[in-house]
């Protein structure tokens, strides 16, 4: 086996991601994946893809969802808009 042969030096040798830490404000150090600009860690490969394919993806839901928080907010405001009435009287 040779020295250098190793998974790390590969690592150290391939592109930086281009990703910066919002919390340091420092580029990421990490090296990017082939044919990606960023590390994995910063979203690059990974095997998911967005939408039906995504193994997250809600069948679509979230909207439905989304309605009735919606209607249960202006709901309370209403009801906050009649007590606000009533002690007006
Ligand atoms: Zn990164």
């Amino acid at each position: 086996m040779k020295g250098d042969d190793n998974p790390m030096s590969k690592a150290h040798a391939a592109p930086r991601c281009t990703a910066t830490s919002k919390r340091t404000g420092e580029r990421c150090k990490g090296p990017s994946v082939k044919g990606w600009s960023v590390c994995r860690f910063h979203g690059a490969g990974g095997g998911h893809r967005s939408g039906k394919d995504h193994p997250t993806w809600k069948h679509g839901m979230r909207s439905g969802d989304w309605t009735e928080e919606r209607q249960m907010l202006s709901e309370l405001v209403r009801e906050a808009r009649e007590i606000e009435q009533l002690l007006r009287d």
